[in-house]
């Protein structure tokens, strides 16, 4: 499963040995080293988890944190705050500006996966198991099978990964950049337009259940599973 890990660090050994080691384990890894940018490159990526240092520049970790739980299209992402601090008082004023969890530094590179995963599981059971469910729709990670009701439905690899996308939070919207993004890499030109064609070809397939499409298209902003529905 990909989950997006978003690093705002602004020392690059710990910037290298976080990418390196976290993408070892299969999370796709943002980094963002200044602290004036961090909510910027929150919107531009929409990140599962954010790993926040405390140490900044341009604007503290506990300011960011506070942001994060301030702004309603973001304040659900969970945030671990990274700190060379070690006293409890600061421990105490992280946690209740927002944060989920709280490592001081130097850690062990396994203590922060350990922690990721908790925190995954606390605020997105989905995201930590291979099977995730909206309604009547079962998407199996393992074995790429997604079913409605007792029906399979056929995807291709763009489509099984879209709806893979779309099923990790109901109801949020996603923008056809973050679908580019999420889906077909970083790396990869691809027109938005093309987001579109697979956005229908979803469609279509979960239609042949005879049952209504659950994808919601919001205007001039982008894609949802539709909360409302129930399947
Ligand atoms: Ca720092």
């Amino acid at each position: 499963m990909s989950v997006k890990v978003l690093i705002v660090e602004d020392e690059e050994a710990l910037q290298g040995l976080l990418e390196y080691n976290l993408q070892k384990e299969g999370f796709d890894v943002v980094i963002e080293g200044d602290g004036g940018e961090a909510l910027t490159a929150i919107a531009e990526h929409s990140p599962d988890v954010i790993l926040l240092d405390w140490m900044l520049p341009n604007k503290t970790g506990i300011d960011i944190c506070r942001a994060i739980r301030a702004d309603r299209e973001i304040h659900e992402i969970p945030v671990i705050m990274l700190t060379a601090r070690v006293e409890e008082e600061d421990k105490l004023r992280g946690l209740n500006h927002g944060a989920d969890d709280y490592i001081t530094k130097p850690f062990s590179v396994s203590e922060v996966i350990a922690r990721i995963r908790a925190v995954l599981r606390r605020s997105n059971p989905a995201l930590a198991s291979d099977t995730a469910t909206f309604g009547d729709l079962s998407l199996n990670r393992a074995d790429m099978r997604v079913m409605r009701g007792d029906r399979q439905i056929k995807l291709g690899p763009t489509e099984f990964r879209l709806l893979e996308v779309l099923i990790q939070r109901p109801g949020r919207v996603y923008s056809r950049e973050q679908l580019l993004d999420r889906v077909w890499g970083q790396e990869v030109y691809v027109e938005n337009r093309t987001v579109d064609v697979h956005v229908g070809r979803l469609r279509k397939a979960l239609r042949q259940s005879g049952k209504p499409d659950p994808i919601r298209t919001v205007r001039s902003a982008g894609y949802a599973l539709d909360e409302t529905y129930s399947g």
